[in-house]
């Protein structure tokens, strides 16, 4: 470590940890007044949020949750998890955002590994809480949430009901400082093998990421801006990566915010026209779901600004979105990384471009936000030239990574070998910083010695006028090795044929996009598309049934 000057601070300065807490204090600088809404059900503005955060506060002291506790929430996308959000951090404890679309076996894994010691549930939830109840391996007391007029009656240990116990408690609390490392965050991914794996982020890294979310999305003249009068509705789970930290970019900007509860494509597309949400961000097979139902073409979407991530944006669902008018654009990231690290960029010059060209740029991976340090490297961690064409691993460096995977020693190794997260992504840079994931490591399509890129060739397919969704992974073959397989959802009412598809593609092996082996030999038609927990498309699933 270099030897630099540090000087002593005098005893009465003030070191100012970057806690969470400051993220909500920041949404009563300007509009206050700003609403926060539930579905058709509540709205209310940033001053009772912070109140009924005091409250919460003193609920979880009442029930004996302090620092250090682990706190699980099971719920939809409601103001009411925006308060836990924000409370349990701030009460010096740990908010565990339980994946309720897990197999029970592995709700039960995670809330065991994570120690919860109490559990925040809607009451949707509570068929999936009994049948794991018996082992558990501490009881957890559980505090019910619901829209619903009744309780259920229950042999849980219910400890009470969300707003019954807001309303007796009391609105005064004086959220205490500690070190900004502390963990506020704690959450389960499945994206290999094994076990759920718990990734966790602190307070500092969590006010850092939503800074850099605040100017990444704000500072740039560019497309699908993020302001203060815009109306924010998110449309990821919020246990999954805290919904990309963009319920504490929007709370510290103070803007409205809409919450849907559970996703349902009517209600989802009625809350966007009667509060004029103007910015989300989801899957694509969300906003798959809303571009291809019938009304969305019957209203008008044109200010509705939406960033896809999660998974790569097809060019055929970008061009349905534009269609509609529809800003929609790329964010990366993983659980492991907060999980914003790439957003796309496009300046004035770019936004003249005609739509395809505008597409090209619109599906690309996006450039690294600010104080993130991205790469594509060989195998002997050299980074490759800038050239938009040669493929490596992206490894990255933020102040907002996981630093380990919770109680996972060796896992943790693997993940930050030679000193950078490695994100098991493949992509190519170009000389303007463009980001362009071309599969994941495992993904990658192998066929006669040729690598394919299995999301290239998806990105092709989706251009088909017929095609709906279109899923491509490779199977074993005796002769090549490997083959490209798609799984095709055709349009309804339209027809098609594998040689159709086929036919379709040869055109791109004609002006050398593809090799000829790219063409997969087998295109099946399929009426869904088998998805993970959090809506992407399920290519360990596909590949396990095509063996069967
Ligand atoms: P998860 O941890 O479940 O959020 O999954 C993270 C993974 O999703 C990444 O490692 C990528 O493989 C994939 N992913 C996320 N965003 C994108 C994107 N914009 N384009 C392509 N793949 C993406």
């Amino acid at each position: 470590m270099l030897k630099t000057k540090i000087l002593p601070s005098t005893e009465e300065a003030y070191a100012y940890p970057l806690l969470i807490k400051r993220i909500l204090a920041d949404s009563l600088k300007y509009e206050p007044n700003n609403e926060i809404i539930y579905r058709d059900l509540t709205r209310y503005n940033y001053f009772e949020l912070n109140k009924r955060v005091r409250k919460l506060a003193n609920v979880l002291k009442n029930l004996g949750i302090g620092a250090g506790d682990v706190v699980a929430v099971l719920e939809y996308d409601s103001p009411r998890y925006l308060e836990l959000y924000f409370a349990v951090p701030m009460i010096g404890a740990v908010l565990h955002t339980v994946n309720y679309r897990l197999s029970p076996g592995q709700v039960l894994y995670t809330m065991n590994h994570a120690e919860d010691k109490i559990v925040f549930t809607n009451t949707d939830f509570l068929p999936l809480l009994k049948s794991i109840k018996e082992k558990l391996t501490v009881s957890v007391p559980c505090i019910l949430m619901t829209d619903k007029e009744e309780l259920p009656e229950d042999e849980l240990t219910i400890s009470g009901e969300y707003e019954e116990l807001l309303r007796s408690a009391s609105d005064q609390y004086d959220f205490p400082d500690f070190d900004e490392n502390s963990v506020a965050t704690l959450f389960y991914t499945t994206g290999t093998t094994g076990n759920p794996k718990a990734v966790y982020f602190s307070h500092r890294q969590l006010v850092l990421h939503s800074l850099a979310e605040m100017i990444v999305f704000g500072v740039y003249d560019s497309v699908a801006r993020f302001h203060s009068n815009d109306v924010y509705m998110p449309l990821t789970p919020m246990f999954h990566v805290h919904a990309w930290g963009v319920p504490y970019a929007a709370t510290m900007m103070g803007v409205k915010q809409v919450y849907p509860g559970r996703y349902e494509p009517e209600m989802l597309l009625r809350l966007l026209l009667s509060e004029k949400v103007t910015f989300s961000h989801c899957v694509p097979t969300i906003l798959h779901m809303l571009v291809s139902s019938p009304v969305a073409k019957a209203v008008d979407l044109s200010h509705w600004k939406v960033v896809i991530g999660g998974a790569a944006l097809p060019a055929g669902l970008a061009k349905a979105a534009l269609q509609l008018g529809i800003d929609v654009i790329t964010g990366y990231g993983m659980s492991e990384t907060c999980p914003v690290l790439t957003v796309t960029y496009m300046n004035e010059a770019d936004r003249k471009l005609d739509i395809d060209k505008q597409i090209e740029l619109r599906t690309k991976t996006g450039v690294p936000i600010p104080l993130a340090e991205l790469l594509a490297v060989d195998e002997n961690m050299k980074p490759l030239p800038k050239d938009g064409e040669s493929v490596g691993e992206i490894v990255a460096r933020t102040p907002w990574l996981t630093q380990s995977y919770y109680k996972e020693e060796e896992h943790s190794k693997e993940l930050w070998r030679g000193g950078y997260l490695h994100t098991g992504d493949v992509a190519y840079v170009d000389e303007r910083n463009f980001f362009k994931i071309t599969d994941r490591i495992k993904d990658v399509i192998k066929t006669g010695g040729e690598w394919i890129s299995s999301l290239e060739l998806e990105n092709l397919i989706s251009k088909h006028s017929s095609v709906s969704e279109v899923a491509v992974v490779g199977v074993p073959d005796l002769k090549w090795s490997e083959r490209p397989y798609a799984l095709v959802v055709p349009k309804e009412g339209e027809e098609t044929s594998a040689e159709d598809i086929q036919q379709f593609l040869q055109q791109f092996v004609d002006n050398g996009t593809i090799n000829k082996w790219a063409i997969p030999s087998r295109i099946d038609f399929v009426s869904a598309i088998p998805k993970t927990s959090v809506g992407k498309i399920d290519k360990k699933r596909i590949r396990a049934e095509y063996k069967e």
